[in-house]
């Protein structure tokens, strides 16, 4: 990330905080398969760029060989994944990756990461709920 890039996420995260906002992820994942076609994936904090790197990965967990390189974007390896099937959906999805289950974070709201089109998840900065909670019973106990 460029360092306008990263200013730009922090005055992001600056303005939320004073707001008392946060990225919130709604919605629920339909399978469709398009954030499986093309992602990247990092290792111990950074973006794989090297199959070297990618065979690090494997060595250590062994679950990441259903990667699949299938080329490269501003330096970084993309991946497709062997377990996507034809229909979109994932062969197991019980048991899909610690990255998968984990996925859209929320962090790239700070980003401007995209979702893919069509994706069921929404992010927008909101007030979580368990803030909006907190402050409804603070009011009640003072109230009482
Ligand atoms: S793009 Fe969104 S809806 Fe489609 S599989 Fe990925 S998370 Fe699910
Ligand atoms: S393990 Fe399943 S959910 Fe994860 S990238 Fe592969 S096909 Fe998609």
């Amino acid at each position: 990330m460029s360092s306008l890039n990263h200013f730009k996420s922090f005055f992001t995260f600056l303005l939320l905080k004073i707001k008392g906002k946060e990225p919130v992820r709604t919605g629920q994942c339909h399978q469709c398969g398009q954030c499986c076609r093309a992602f990247r994936v990092k290792s111990e904090g950074k973006w794989i760029k090297t199959s070297k790197q990618l065979d690090i990965l494997v060595k250590q967990k062994p679950e990441y060989s259903r990667l699949i390189i299938s080329g490269e974007s501003e330096g970084c390896l993309d991946f497709t994944c062997s377990w996507l099937t034809q229909d979109g959906s994932c062969k197991d999805h019980e048991n899909r990756l610690s990255i998968c289950r984990a996925y859209p974070g929320t962090t790239r709201f700070y980003t401007g990461n995209k979702l893919p089109e069509h994706c069921g998840y929404v992010i927008k900065a909101a007030v979580p709920f368990e803030k909006v909670l907190q402050k409804k019973i603070r009011r009640m106990t003072h109230s009482n």
